[in-house]
C-alpha cells in the first residue's frame, strides 16, 4: 500500500489580488498566482510540499498548475534539496479546482487500496499529525476528511443583492467545517470521479463526489491553523503561526 499526494495548484486566486494582471506595487511583476506567494520568503505552494514531503508513508506528489507555471516550477523544485528527493510530478491543471484533481487522477497509477490525499496548495501549515490521522482513516473507511466543529453558530441563508437574508439556523453540533487533506482508498476516489463525470456534477471538494455516490466519509479532527489562505488577512495570519511554530514550546 502507498499514499500518493494530489495537490490542485492551478488557481487564479483572485481573491488574493483582485486584477491578476495587475503590477505589484513592490516587484513591479505581475501579481503571482496565489500558490506562488512567497510566506515569510518561501512559496506558499513549497511550505505545503514540504509538509507532504516529510511524510515517509507518501511516496509520491502529483501537483497540478496553470501551463504557463510548470517550467518555472520544475526549476525550482531541482533547487530543493529535500524535494528533488521526492517523486514529484507535475500536470497541468483545469479550469475547476475539481478538473484539476481529476488531471493528475488520470495520470496517476495505483493500486485499489493505495491511499490518495487531495489537499489544497494554499494550506501550507497542516499538521504531520492531521495528514497522518487522515491517511489512517482513508485506509480503515476508504474515505475520509480533516473537519474542523463549528465554533459560530451558523445559519441557512438566501442571497440578495444586498447581501442576504437568513433562513434556518442550523445546528452547530451537527456541523463541520471541511478542511484538506482528504483522503481515499484509490479505487473509491476513481469510481466517484468517473460517476462525477459521466453524471455532470461539480463539487466543491472531493467529499462531495464521495457521498453522493453513497459512499461514508469519515471525518477526522482538523486543525484551526489548517487554514485556506485566501485573503491578504489570511497572509498575515499564516505568518503569525508559521513564526509561533518556530519559537520554543513553552512560548506557544
Ligand atoms: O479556488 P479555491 O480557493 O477553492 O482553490 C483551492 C485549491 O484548488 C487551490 O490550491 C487552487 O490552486 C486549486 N485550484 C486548481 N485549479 C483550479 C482552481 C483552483 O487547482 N482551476
Amino acid at each position: 500500500m502507498k499514499v500518493i499526494v494530489i495537490i490542485p495548484a492551478a488557481g487564479l486566486g483572485t481573491r488574493m489580488a483582485p486584477m491578476p494582471s495587475a503590477l505589484d506595487a513592490k516587484t513591479k511583476k505581475p501579481h503571482p498566482s496565489k500558490q506562488f506567494t512567497d510566506l515569510a520568503g518561501t512559496p506558499i505552494l513549497i511550505h505545503t510540499l514540504r509538509k507532504f514531503a516529510g511524510v515517509d508513508a507518501v511516496k509520491e506528489i502529483w501537483i497540478a498548475l496553470r501551463e504557463n507555471e510548470i517550467e518555472g516550477f520544475r526549476e525550482r523544485l531541482s533547487k530543493d534539496d529535500v524535494l528533488k528527493k521526492k517523486k514529484i510530478e507535475l500536470v497541468v491543471g483545469g479550469e475547476h479546482r475539481q478538473q484539476s484533481v481529476e488531471e493528475a487522477l488520470n495520470a496517476v497509477s495505483a493500486a485499489a487500496d493505495d491511499v490518495v490525499l487531495v489537499h489544497d496548495a494554499v494550506r501550507p501549515l497542516v499538521p504531520t499529525e492531521v495528514i497522518a490521522e487522515v491517511i489512517e482513516a482513508a485506509k480503515k473507511y476508504g474515505a475520509a476528511i480533516a473537519g474542523l466543529p463549528a465554533v459560530d453558530t451558523v445559519k441557512q441563508v438566501e442571497r440578495t443583492a444586498e447581501g442576504a437574508i437568513v433562513k434556518a439556523t442550523i445546528p452547530r453540533a451537527g456541523v463541520v467545517l471541511a478542511q484538506t487533506p482528504q483522503g481515499f482508498h484509490y479505487s473509491v476516489i476513481k469510481k466517484v470521479f468517473d460517476e462525477a463525470a459521466a453524471d455532470g456534477f461539480m463539487g466543491t471538494d472531493e467529499s462531495s463526489l464521495a457521498e453522493r455516490s453513497g459512499h461514508e466519509v469519515a471525518v477526522v479532527m482538523g486543525s484551526p491553523r489548517n487554514i485556506k489562505i485566501t485573503t491578504p488577512a489570511d497572509m498575515e495570519l499564516a505568518e503569525f503561526y508559521l513564526q509561533a511554530s518556530s519559537e520554543p514550546a513553552h512560548r506557544r
